[in-house]
C-alpha cells in the first residue's frame, strides 16, 4: 500500500531544530504511524532563517493576530515567520498532503494550546494558535490536522486517521 503524505513539525521526527538545539522525538508518530504515513517535515523557525540554538519566543497581543516576540530581547519576528509561511504554503499545495501533525504549544506550530500574552503588564494569557499552524489551517481548511498530544488519545487518534484516509480518497476521486 502506498503511504499517505503527511506534513509534520520537524522536531517530532527527532530532528534537532528546537530553540535549545534539541528535538521532541515522538516514537508513536515516527515508528508506528510511520508505517502508514510518509512524512514531509517543516520547521518554520529554522526555515525562516533563525539559528539553532536561538532565543525562546512567545506570542503577544490579540490571540486572533498575535505578534511573535523573542522573550528576553523583545525582537519582533512576526514578519519573518509570515514571509516564510506564505512562500512555504504556496509550495505545499503541490505536495498533495493528506494531513498535518503539529507540535503542541509552540508559538509557530501549536494548534490549540499556545499561550498568548494578551496583557504584558499583568501577564494575562489566553490560548491561541501558532503563526504557522494558523496560516496553514486558514489556507487548507479541509486538510485534517492534529498534534502529538491529541494523538495520545485513542478516539482522537482514530478520528484523525479516518479523516486522513477519507480526505485522501476524496482527492483521488477528484483527480
Ligand atoms: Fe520547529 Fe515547529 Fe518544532 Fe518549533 S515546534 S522546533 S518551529 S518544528
Amino acid at each position: 500500500m502506498e503511504k499517505l503524505k503527511i506534513g509534520i513539525s520537524s522536531c517530532l521526527l527527532g530532528n534537532k531544530v528546537r530553540y535549545d538545539g534539541n528535538h521532541k522525538f515522538d516514537h508513536f508518530i515516527t515508528e508506528t504511524l510511520g508505517r502508514i504515513f510518509q512524512y514531509v517535515p517543516f520547521c518554520p523557525e529554522v526555515g525562516s532563517g533563525l539559528p539553532i540554538p536561538r532565543e525562546t519566543m512567545h506570542l503577544v497581543g490579540d490571540p486572533s493576530s498575535p505578534h511573535l516576540l523573542t522573550t528576553r530581547t523583545q525582537i519582533d519576528l512576526t514578519e519573518r515567520l509570515i514571509r516564510y509561511t506564505e512562500t512555504t504554503l504556496n509550495s505545499i499545495s503541490s505536495e498533495n498532503l493528506s494531513g498535518f501533525i503539529f507540535k503542541s504549544k509552540s508559538p509557530s506550530c501549536g494548534l490549540f494550546d499556545t499561550l498568548v500574552i494578551t496583557t504584558p503588564n499583568d501577564g494575562t494569557v489566553k490560548r491561541g494558535t501558532g503563526l504557522f499552524a494558523a496560516a496553514f489551517t486558514k489556507k487548507f481548511p479541509f486538510i485534517p490536522v492534529t498534534d502529538e498530544k491529541q494523538l495520545q488519545d485513542l478516539p482522537l487518534r482514530e478520528k484523525f486517521i479516518e479523516q486522513v484516509f477519507a480526505f485522501s480518497k476524496c482527492q483521488d476521486l477528484k483527480q
